[in-house]
């Protein structure tokens, strides 16, 4: 395993930032990453693990050792009459564990069919889409404390999964590499249509009971008509988190606009969609240099080519000054921010 000097990251995030690596290496196996933690770490004084660099936002150069996740794989590690448990190494392109459950006919992960990223990426934010979130059907995982080398097992209670939430991403932010994760998928999928958009696209292809294959099929044809493909265009997906308010703003809110679409939740808060905030806040299509908001999904700011780090930061900070403005709703950025 041989640590690179300056590299550039473009072509290892979706945004298409030319970010420069100071130190970059490549960790194909656990004893990889253990080596690295005993004997590289001390040189570094800070470390970014990336698997598909799809969810972060380059803001400078790194000034540190930078580690793709290539440890890959799939394994089946248990089955009974109704469940099996698959455990997937950290550096699997997400999709292609979707991909593999599919053609098994595991359900329980059709719904999250190209979602961009890696197997490792997934409980950091406890990865969703269209009804389905990875804790739904999420067991364990294994990590490897980045300071003393240590491997330590999380289950779904420690990981304290939410919405675009774990302990990953607040408590325990940046002290672990994560490892593996395992899953337990149906034997007998039970396809969840309860998204209209899914519903709809089954409709027009005359699929009244979808097997998984042909629902994984509909979310990746809508999935491609709604957004934009990294490959052509840089972005990092929805760059905030749909913002959960009190029910007395909601009700606020609703007066002034009673078009806002609003999700009530159990706890009396009430999600709302941030898409439409932004949108009505005019920035829906907007470009701004070489950067802007994308014209059918006004929640993904893109990177028109020659775009920087702090040139799209800046766009997102305008875009949350301007929706807190008009709505009192600070937005979070759902994308990780990385100087
Ligand atoms: C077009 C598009 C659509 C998207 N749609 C969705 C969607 O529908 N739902 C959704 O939830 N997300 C979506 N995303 C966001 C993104 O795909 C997910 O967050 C994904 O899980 C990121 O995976 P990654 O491997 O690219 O992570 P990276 O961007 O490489 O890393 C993200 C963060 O995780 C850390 N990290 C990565 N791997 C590890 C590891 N093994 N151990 C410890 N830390 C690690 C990184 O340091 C970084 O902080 C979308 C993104 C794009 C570009």
């Amino acid at each position: 395993m041989s640590v690179l000097e300056y590299l550039s990251l473009k072509p290892y995030n979706t945004f298409g930032i030319d970010a420069c690596a100071r130190y970059f290496c490549r960790v194909q196996t656990k004893e990889d990453m253990l080596h690295l933690i005993a004997d590289e770490f001390q040189y570094h004084h800070k470390q970014l693990i990336i698997g598909g660099g799809s969810n972060i936002l380059l803001c400078d150069d790194y000034d540190g050792l930078v580690i793709k996740n290539e440890i890959t794989g799939i394994e089946k590690i248990k089955e009974d009459e109704v469940f099996v448990w698959l455990k997937s190494y950290s550096g699997t392109v997400w999709h292609d564990l979707v991909m593999y459950a599919v053609q098994h006919n595991y359900g329980g992960i059709e719904n999250m069919a190209l979602i961009p990223g890696t197997v490792g990426a997934a409980p950091m934010q406890n990865i969703g889409a269209y009804g389905v979130e990875l804790k739904d059907v999420f067991v364990e995982l294994e990590a490897i404390d980045l300071q003393t080398g240590e491997q330590h097992i999380f289950d779904k209670a420690a990981c304290d999964f939410g919405y675009r939430h774990s302990v990953f991403k607040t408590t325990h932010k940046g002290q672990y590499f994560i490892y593996s994760v395992t899953l337990r998928l149906s034997k007998h999928p039970q396809p969840n249509v309860a998204y209209g958009d899914i519903r709809k696209t089954l409709a027009e292809w005359h699929i009244s009971s979808p097997s998984i294959k042909e629902l994984a099929d509909a979310v990746m044809h809508i999935r491609r008509s709604k957004l934009p493909d990294p490959a052509v265009l840089g972005n990092a997906g929805s760059f905030f988190k749909n913002p959960e308010v009190s029910d007395a703003l909601a009700a606020d809110l609703l007066a002034q606009y009673p078009d806002m679409p609003h999700y009530p939740l159990p706890d009396n808060r009430v999600k709302i969609p941030a898409g439409w905030l932004i949108e009505k806040c005019g920035w829906k299509g907007k470009r701004v240099g070489h950067t802007g908001n994308h014209a059918q999904q006004a929640l993904v700011i893109v990177n028109y080519g020659d775009a920087s780090g702090p040139e799209i930061w800046q766009h997102a900070q305008e875009v949350q000054a301007s929706v807190q403005k008009k709505f009192g709703i600070l937005l979070d950025a759902e994308v990780n921010i990385v100087r």
